[in-house]
């Protein structure tokens, strides 16, 4: 399959990854909005919000604990942040692999996608 994001996940694409388990991987974004700008993605390919099974509620759930966890070692948690998921064309939605974003600081744009 050509996802990059699964490509990032087995190693055969460079990305600036700053944490990883069993269930997730999270990296800085190519193109940074804000000053943190980093995507927390399932180690899963799973396409988007869409195709997310009830048994996936536990992945869910570890994706906004791992953000979180990532917004107090940026320095962010205080002066806070936002998560953003992406879903489809009208959504914004670019890149086929499920992921959250966690920006915090000033925006360079609104809006994604
Ligand atoms: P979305 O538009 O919600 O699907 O977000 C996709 C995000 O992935 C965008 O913010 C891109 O800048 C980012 N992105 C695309 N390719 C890469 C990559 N190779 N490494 C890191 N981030 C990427
Ligand atoms: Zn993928």
């Amino acid at each position: 399959m050509d996802c990059i994001f699964c490509k990032i996940i087995s190693g055969k694409a460079p990305a600036a990854i700053i944490y990883r388990d069993e269930l997730v991987i999270a990296f800085r974004d190519i193109h940074p909005v804000a000053r943190t700008h980093i995507l927390v993605v399932p180690n899963r390919h799973i396409s988007s919000l869409n195709e997310l099974a009830t048994t996936d509620e536990v992945l869910v759930g570890h994706m906004v604990m791992v953000a979180k966890e990532l917004a107090a070692q940026e320095g962010v948690a205080e002066h806070g942040y936002r998560l953003m998921i992406n879903t489809g064309v009208h959504g914004g939605q670019t890149i086929q692999h499920l992921h959250v974003h966690l920006i915090a600081g000033k925006l360079a744009r609104f809006l994604l996608g």
